[in-house]
């Protein structure tokens, strides 16, 4: 129970003044293996996945495809994710994936996948903002 109380703060405060920096690398990682939150508790089943879906049907472009041992969080890959990793639906694609990688997400836990290039760093500058926006513009081209 402490473990959890002790994990909860970490996640929960972990993040605050850190920022993230860096540019996509366009691995993929993110939009084939992804959890999904219905508030603060990560989907692990089909009851609480259609809970989710009745009232955000925008998830629907999500399908599971296996499940973490450890957590039993399911994990989920887009359908619109293209053989080059590209987003196939980029202009229209859900807020999350425009935010992603977003700082809030590490109050759940997450964590950024090992592949991907981005980093969460302590320092937040007018130049780390105007980098990220760039890349973000970069990864449209
Ligand atoms: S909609 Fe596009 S950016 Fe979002 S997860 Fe799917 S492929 Fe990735
Ligand atoms: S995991 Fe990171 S580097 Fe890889 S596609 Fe996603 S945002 Fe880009």
């Amino acid at each position: 129970m402490i473990k959890h109380v002790v994990q909860w703060i970490t996640n929960r405060f972990a993040h605050k003044g850190k920022v993230i920096q860096g540019s996509c690398n366009q691995c993929g990682h993110c939009c084939r293996n992804l959890l999904l939150y219905d508030g603060d508790s990560v989907i692990k089943n089909q009851q609480q996945l259609e809970r989710l879906l009745a009232r955000q049907p925008h998830y629907e472009i999500f399908e599971p495809v296996y499940q973490d041992e450890e957590s039993d969080g399911l994990y989920f890959s887009c359908r619109h994710i293209g053989e080059d990793n590209r987003c196939k639906i980029y202009l229209t694609r859900p807020t999350i994936c425009d935010d992603y990688p977003n700082p809030r997400m590490f109050r759940h836990g997450a964590r950024l996948p090992e592949a991907c290039s981005y980093e969460l760093t302590p320092q937040h500058t007018f130049a780390s903002h105007m980098n990220l926006q760039q890349n973000k513009l970069k990864r449209n081209k």
